[in-house]
């Protein structure tokens, strides 16, 4: 069968929304970074937000759930894998990449990360049928995303502040270059954190812009965790902000914050509705 067209992803493409589906597969539990608004703790069915997982599914349980789902939902063209930690600071992401790439090569695979190890990873995503990445970039400047950033994990060692800071957004851009060489899509998600990153999006996108991603997708804080007593921005706030980002890169505004475990068309009525939904 052949390989269903990149525009097709419906997170890529919005047309492709209307009518495409994708399915996360929740086979990354563990994350590398300690983000101070993710909050992986709760396991609620009705909850839709990143993070969120009914169930956590091992490679092969995650292969065949892909061949329950493809059966039932012929619309579904991306299978990928979003968390509910960071898919490269798990094995289990590899390996489910290679079980569902053999049994499904026409499938989009598709992988979210915060892009720490994405440098190091790209060509055995490639080699597994991944076709489009989208990496968390909250702040290219270190004192900004030391506010946002409360530490991280690298080969071996911790690091915080603002080391951590300008560590992330190194290896970030180190891996947007290396998925960009190697000819993957390349969307990139912001976090909008009002008082904290708001004022910096722009500078993100410039950044972004000059390494050549094909889309940034702003989206609102859910006040969670370290965040939990900040205000989520606006619709206003957001809309303004994806105006003045647009002059240096396309912006995607019809994200759902889906959860690690979604299945289905992104629009319509069953956005949101997730595979493993108890109640
Ligand atoms: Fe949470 Fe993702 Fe940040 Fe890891 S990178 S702490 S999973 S939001
Ligand atoms: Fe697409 Fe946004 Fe959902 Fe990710 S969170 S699958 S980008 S709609």
């Amino acid at each position: 069968m052949e390989a269903f067209a990149v525009t097709e992803h419906p997170c890529f493409f919005r047309e492709a929304a209307r009518r495409y589906g994708r399915l996360h597969l929740p086979v990354a539990p563990a994350c590398n970074m300690e983000c101070r608004y993710c909050s992986r703790e709760y396991d609620c069915p009705n909850e839709s937000r990143p993070g969120v997982t009914s169930q956590l599914l091992t490679p092969e349980e995650a292969a065949a759930r892909v061949a329950e789902v493809v059966k039932k939902d012929p619309r579904i063209r991306v299978v990928g894998i979003a968390g509910p930690g960071d898919p490269l600071a798990n094995t289990a992401t590899l390996e489910t990449l290679r079980l569902v790439h053999a049994r499904f090569p026409q499938l989009i695979k598709c992988v979210s990360t915060n892009g720490l190890l994405l440098a190091d990873y790209v060509l055995q995503l490639k080699a597994f049928g991944v076709r489009t990445v989208t990496v968390t970039v909250n702040a290219v400047d270190p004192a900004v995303g030391a506010a946002i950033y409360a530490g991280v994990r690298w080969r071996g060692a911790v690091y915080r502040g603002m080391e951590a800071a300008a560590l992330i957004w190194s290896r970030q851009a180190a891996g947007i270059i290396e998925a960009m060489r190697a000819g993957l899509r390349v969307k990139v998600n912001a976090v909008f954190v009002p008082g904290v990153n708001g004022h910096h999006l722009p500078a993100v996108a410039r950044a972004v812009a000059a390494l050549g991603v094909h889309m940034m997708n702003i989206m609102p804080l859910i006040p969670l965790a370290g965040f939990a007593h900040l205000a989520p921005p606006s619709p206003k706030e957001i809309a303004f902000v994806r105006t003045v980002c647009r002059q240096y890169v396309p912006q995607m505004d019809w994200c759902r914050q889906c959860r690690a475990d979604a299945v289905g068309l992104l629009h319509a009525a069953d956005a949101g509705k997730h595979a493993y939904c108890v109640t």
